[in-house]
Order: C-alpha cells, then sequence, then structure tokens
C-alpha cells in the first residue's frame, strides 16, 4: 500500500475563509479521495496560522483578546469541512501546544546545526504586510501593495543562513528531486534563485512582536512567521516527539499552496528542512487566483463571493465542481454566479443529472429496476472505458484535476449520445435481446463514471454507486475500472434526482 501525505497551506486566522481557499482545500480534497480510492494510505492536513501582530491588533479592534479572535476564525475554518465537504484527517491550529513545542524543537535545531544567529537589523518594515521590505521595492517611499509609508528602522533579530542552501535547493528543483507544478512555476522560481536566496529574519523582539511563539533560547524575542507556520506540515505529524505518524507520513507527497507563497514554500522551507537534516516534500502543487467578473474580489467592488453562501444555496458538491472544473487548475480562473448557473444547468443538470434519472428509470421499466444479462458485444466499451480510465489517472498524477474532469464529462456526453443514437423506447418495442445490451452497457457507463467522479462530486457520486447497489468506491479498485464487473442480476436501488436544474434566479 503507498503511502500519500497531502497538506493545504494554512490561512491566516484575520478574517473569515475566502473562495480562494476553499479551492485550494477542495483541490487537495480531491488529491485525497482519489488517493484513497485507488487505495493508497492517505493523510490530509489543513489548519490555520493564527500569530501574528495584524491579528492581535484587529483582536483589539474587536475588543476580543488574541485567543478569542482567532478562536472564532479557526471555528469559521473548520465549519468548512462540512461545508465544502472535505474528508482531512487532522487540523493543526498554531496556537495549539503541540505545535508551539514542535515549532521549538525544530528552531533548536537550526540553531544546533549553526544555520540561526543574531544581527541588527536595519531597513523598512511594512505593518501592513508585517514584514521587511526592501528600499528598492518601495515606491516614494510607500510599500507597493498598501501604499503605505514603509518605516525605517533597526532592531536585533535572529537570522535564518537561508543562503547556505540556495545552490543545493536549485539543483533539487531543477532535477525534480523537488517537483514544482505546474512548469512554469517551476521556471519561475529557478529565475529567482539565479541570484541566490539571502539570509532571512527569523525572530523579532517581543516588544514589536507579541502575539507569538517564543523562541526558545531566549525568551524576549519571538518567532518570526517562518518558523511559527511554516513548521504546521511537522508538528502536527507529532515532529516533536518524532512518533508513529511522522515515521509512517513525512515527508510530505505534496503541498498544495497559492502562486503568492511558492517562494516561501520552495524556498525558506526547504532550507529549514535541509538544515534540520529532515527529508524534503516530493512536490508542490501551486494553484492560481479567483477573480470575480474579472476583477480581484474586493468590498469596495462588492464582488467577493462567499464559498460557504454558494455552498448552501446550491450545495456542496455544486461548488466542488464549478472550482475544480471551470477554474483551470494551476491557473487564474474567474468566478460569477451567471457562469456558475450555466455551468451548473449545462454540466450537472442536463448531462450528468439527466443521464441518471433516464438510465434509472429505464431499467425500471424495462427489467423492474434488475439489471439485464452482461452484453457479448461491448468490446469496444471495454476499449474506450480503459483509455478513459488511463487519462484520468495521468491527468490526476499531473495535478490537472480540470482535465480529469473534463475526461469523465465527455464519457458522460458519450453516454447520452449513445441513447439518441441506440433509442431504447424504440428497441422496447422489437428486439428484448437488443434492449438488454443497452441498459446493460449504460448502467456499467454509470457506474464508471461515478466511480471516477468521486474525488470531484463525492455526494452525487455515492448516490450513484448506491443506486447500483455498489460496495464503497475503495473496495478493490482494480474491478471497479474494468469494463464488464456490474453483475447481472443486481436489483438497483432508488435515486432521487442529483442536480435539479435552476431557473433563472435573476
Ligand atoms: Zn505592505
Amino acid at each position: 500500500m503507498e503511502r500519500f501525505y497531502v497538506t493545504t497551506a494554512i490561512p491566516y486566522a484575520n478574517s473569515a475563509p475566502h473562495i480562494g481557499f476553499a479551492m485550494e482545500a477542495i483541490q487537495a480534497d480531491a488529491l485525497a479521495r482519489y488517493h484513497r480510492m485507488i487505495g493508497d494510505d492517505v493523510y490530509f492536513l489543513t489548519g490555520t496560522d493564527e500569530h501574528g501582530m495584524k491579528i492581535a491588533d484587529t483582536a483589539v479592534d474587536l475588543g476580543m483578546t488574541a485567543q478569542e479572535h482567532v478562536d472564532m476564525i479557526a471555528k469559521l475554518n473548520m465549519d468548512l469541512k462540512d461545508q465544502l465537504n472535505l474528508s482531512y484527517d487532522d487540523f493543526i491550529r498554531t496556537t495549539s501546544d503541540r505545535h508551539k513545542s514542535g515549532a521549538g524543537k525544530l528552531w533548536m535545531k537550526l540553531l544546533e546545526n549553526g544555520d540561526i544567529y543574531k544581527d541588527k537589523y536595519e531597513g523598512f518594515y511594512c505593518s501592513g504586510c508585517e514584514a521587511y521590505v526592501t528600499e528598492k521595492d518601495l515606491v516614494d517611499g510607500n510599500c507597493p501593495i498598501h501604499k503605505k509609508p514603509a518605516h525605517k528602522f533597526s532592531e536585533e533579530n535572529y537570522f535564518f543562513r537561508l543562503s547556505k542552501y540556495s545552490k543545493e535547493i536549485e539543483q533539487l528543483i531543477e532535477s525534480d528531486k523537488l517537483l514544482i507544478l505546474p512548469k512554469s512555476r517551476k521556471k519561475e522560481f529557478l529565475n529567482v534563485l539565479k541570484d541566490g536566496l539571502t539570509d532571512i529574519s527569523f525572530s523579532r523582539p517581543k516588544e514589536s512582536l507579541k502575539w507569538g511563539i517564543d523562541v526558545p533560547n531566549d525568551p524576549d524575542q519571538t518567532m518570526y512567521v517562518w518558523c511559527d507556520a511554516l513548521s504546521n506540515y511537522i508538528t502536527a505529524l507529532d515532529y516533536e516527539h518524532e512518533g508513529v505518524l511522522f515515521e509512517k507520513y513525512w515527508p510530505a507527497d505534496v503541498h498544495v499552496i497559492g502562486k503568492d507563497i511558492l517562494r516561501f514554500h520552495a524556498g525558506i522551507w526547504i532550507g529549514m528542512l535541509l538544515s534540520a537534516g529532515l527529508e524534503l516534500p516530493k512536490s508542490i502543487y501551486v494553484h492560481g487566483f479567483i477573480t470575480s467578473g474579472g476583477h480581484k474580489m474586493s468590498k469596495s467592488l462588492q464582488n467577493v463571493i462567499s464559498p460557504v453562501d454558494i455552498s448552501e444555496k446550491y450545495g456542496r458538491d455544486s461548488l466542488r465542481y464549478y472550482l475544480l472544473r471551470e477554474i483551470p487548475t494551476v491557473d487564474d480562473g474567474d468566478f460569477t454566479v451567471e457562469r456558475f448557473e450555466e455551468l451548473y444547468n449545462s454540466d450537472l443538470a442536463n448531462n450528468l443529472g439527466n443521464l441518471v434519472n433516464r438510465v434509472f428509470s429505464m431499467t425500471n421499466r424495462y427489467f423492474d429496476g434488475v439489471v439485464p444479462r452482461r452484453s457479448a458485444k461491448d468490446e469496444n466499451f471495454t476499449v474506450k472505458y480503459s483509455a478513459m480510465w488511463e487519462k484520468y489517472h495521468d491527468a490526476m498524477n499531473q495535478f490537472n484535476l480540470k482535465k480529469a474532469i473534463e475526461e469523465v464529462i465527455d464519457h458522460v456526453d458519450g453516454a447520452n449520445k449513445y441513447i439518441e443514437d441506440e433509442k431504447p423506447w424504440s428497441v422496447a418495442k422489437e428486439d428484448q435481446e437488443k434492449l438488454k445490451d443497452i441498459l446493460y452497457n449504460l448502467l456499467e457507463m454509470l457506474r464508471h463514471v461515478g466511480n471516477a467522479l468521486y474525488p470531484f462530486i463525492p455526494e452525487a457520486a455515492e448516490k450513484i454507486l448506491n443506486g447500483l447497489n455498489q460496495k464503497s468506491v475503495s473496495d478493490n479498485f482494480g474491478d471497479a475500472e474494468r469494463w464488464g464487473t456490474l453483475n447481472e442480476g443486481t436489483k438497483l436501488g432508488k435515486v432521487d434526482p442529483l442536480f435539479p436544474r435552476i431557473e433563472n434566479s435573476n
């Protein structure tokens, strides 16, 4: 049994979860479900990044303690488990004791290996970014992102000797030992590495950063975000005691992240692991951003799409389908309610929903809801469907979730076309044997499609498979992908309409 460890980034617990993170969590969930389906031993982690001055300041504005504030935001993130139908195994909070002690252990490892040193930092700082900014990035003295003045100051920091690992990181990425997908992101980061990575500030004095984890060897300093947040991927596995989970699941197979934090993951995180002598993640999958009506979502444009509202109104599968099928897996994409309803009606209601409905009602009408005998003339489908599975697995392994779904939806189209071509309602009047062939083939198509859609729209897939009286998807997957394994005489269950059509809601 192969093991598969997949993570999402941990969103900053300063505001309610946005649709970009919902997409990332759903992408990671689809990978986790896919690997469970094919029989792997999967561990899927998500969580929240809960320290930093912005969080502490927001809490003050809200009249709460910082802990109360992050408890509230963490709860909203945990609610996504049900709202998006996520199948994660663990949720790590960076304010938890298990995390803090694990992060402390990692810090000490880097210190012992001579890669953490104290120095005076002199330069500019943007409170909006919660980060130092270099003078050459400033525009008229302002932070280019926040358009507010960055303040010049100096303070004592601990630094991490990232420069030492720059060459090694470059070679790892170049050779795909650390695989970055898509290739365009790999290239982009290799360009950054050409200039070499510089040492980074790794802590701040307690008076500048109170809400965080104490530096274990110096309680006057607080860990900066790197060791505090990136370490979650191992602290959740009990890195502190190098326990059973750590033994079993580290290194991660995939970190799923957004394009804005690739540098932190492919640079800083890898440098930290190299310094600590730990194994490296095998790959980093990078997705893009979601716009709304062609614009960046913002409160002032009133175009913010709430994943929770969409899921509550249209259902979890429908939201998952849109984010996985309409948004390119590794590029930017757009979300509008108009396009959402259009895709829902065309793909889910008219195509898939209608197919399931037709095939079940014909089987009920002509064969009393019992699977007729297997057709002898199905060579063609054996070939077609094994080709579907091959392309599907390839796409999944290359983190092209959109392509995998499209492959399946093509076969849903194909099944609907098969009905139109064969006209079972006419055949029923003249040729019972041929009718058996047609219905068997259609039911078998539904079984394949139901299995293949499970990682993406698990509820609908399970309804289809339950209706066909099939065991859970992960049971003996090898059989599931073979044409002709649906048994004659299987009694069908009832399937409620999967995706009722949306009449224009605007
Ligand atoms: Zn800024």
